[in-house]
């Protein structure tokens, strides 16, 4: 799955600040405005949505996180 990162907001070409997520330097901003990078945040949204789906369907056969973010992509 890929965010939609293009609109102003999502990059502060002035400052390089350590990602929320990952603590690397960057340049893109999360929709709260906090540093994070596009590739974190996207993998932040994949697990959420892994850690419902596991609750809703107590099962161990749900597909892990690449195959999930395959059939996203
Ligand atoms: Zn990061």
């Amino acid at each position: 799955m890929r965010l939609d990162w293009t609109k102003p907001g999502h990059y502060d070409a002035e400052k390089a600040l350590p990602c929320r997520i990952c603590g690397t330097p960057t340049h893109t901003r999360d929709y709260g405005g906090l540093p994070c990078d596009q590739a974190c945040a996207q993998d932040e949204i994949a697990r959420e949505v892994i850690g419902r789906a596991s609750a809703v369907i107590p099962d161990e056969r749900m597909p892990n996180a690449g195959q999930i973010n395959g059939w996203m992509d």
